[in-house]
């Protein structure tokens, strides 16, 4: 299970503090260095860890939570808050265009799970949101995704404007996006090739797309088991062609939690969605308060 190891030790470390009707500067201490520890060995990035550390060690001092009838639950509460707000704090709803349709742009490196988000996500659209969703097939590189994605559009009956290896992606988007003008589909969602490696040439092309209609929404879409890596991706993603958000994917598997916590503060931007299974209904909106409470228990 995600988070098992993480879980375990703080939920261990606020034990020991829960009941106490005194809490002294020391019992602080001490509960952040287990804190701290905890979060290290979940690969969060250390200055993320840091930063966490600072100020719930600040806030947790104070004399308001000292003097209160409950201190325990008081700090408790805090490490809750900033837990919460680590991961964004509110969650973040995806931007529909005032003008359909809205385009969202499906990017990450190969085995991140991009395809199935984007079969995942146009079900969300149309079960959630009452939209009617088309898919593009824009990853012509690797040789099945395209009839990856048409077999995930017929098992969703959702259509997929597919034009073969042979066209450029660029002009598959422009045309997937007047087709959808026709259709009247109110959001065109595009899988983007993805590679092995951040390369030059990737980022160009999703440059050349990006340009052609300023997307609604960039999702960078990495997969939550590498950890810190996955940090780093949407960190050079974000620099390079600038993601709105991030979807992170197999979190149902055990993944110790460090790119749940790292990646809205190192990049600034949210995580929208979580993936929780290869079915295309294991795509849940990602609730950082619900999150905190989960690892919290
Ligand atoms: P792409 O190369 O980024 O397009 O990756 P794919 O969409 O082909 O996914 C790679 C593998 O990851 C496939 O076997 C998917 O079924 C699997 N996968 C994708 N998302 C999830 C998820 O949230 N949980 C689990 N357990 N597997 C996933």
């Amino acid at each position: 299970m995600a988070f098992e190891g993480l879980a375990e030790r703080l939920q261990g470390t606020i034990q020991k503090i829960k009941g106490k009707g005194l809490v002294t500067e020391q019992d602080v201490k001490a509960m952040m260095r287990e804190v701290r520890l905890a979060l290290i060995e979940a690969d969060v990035n250390l200055k993320v860890v840091k930063e966490f550390v600072k100020k719930v060690s600040e806030r947790a001092v104070g004399t308001e939570v000292m003097k209160s009838l409950t201190p325990g639950q008081q700090v408790i509460k805090i490490v809750q808050d900033e837990l919460t707000t680590l991961m964004g704090g509110e969650q973040s709803p995806i931007k529909f265009n005032t003008k359909p349709p809205t385009v969202i742009m499906m990017v990450g490196l190969q085995g991140a799970g991009k395809t199935t988000t984007t079969g995942k996500l146009a079900n969300v659209l149309r079960k959630k949101h009452n939209r009617k969703p088309l898919l593009v097939a824009a990853d012509v590189y690797r040789p099945a995704a395209i009839q990856q994605l048409q077999t995930l559009g017929k098992q969703l009956s959702i259509p997929v404007f597919a034009l073969g290896n042979d066209v450029s992606p660029v002009e598959i988007a422009r045309q997937a996006i007047e087709h959808a003008k026709e259709e009247h589909h109110d959001v065109v969602i595009i899988d983007t090739a993805g590679r092995l490696h951040i390369d030059e040439a990737l980022m160009d092309e999703l440059k050349n797309i990006k340009a052609l209609k300023e997307p609604d929404e960039v999702f960078l879409v990495v997969d939550a088991m590498t950890g810190q890596d996955a940090v780093n991706v949407a960190q050079s993603f974000n620099e390079t062609i600038g993601i709105t958000g991030v979807v992170l994917t197999k979190l149902d598997g055990d993944t110790r939690g460090g790119a749940a916590l790292s990646i809205r503060a190192v990049t600034e931007k949210p995580i929208k969605f979580v993936g929780m299974g290869e079915k295309m209904d294991a795509l849940e909106a990602f609730h950082p308060e619900r999150m905190a409470s989960r690892i919290l228990g």
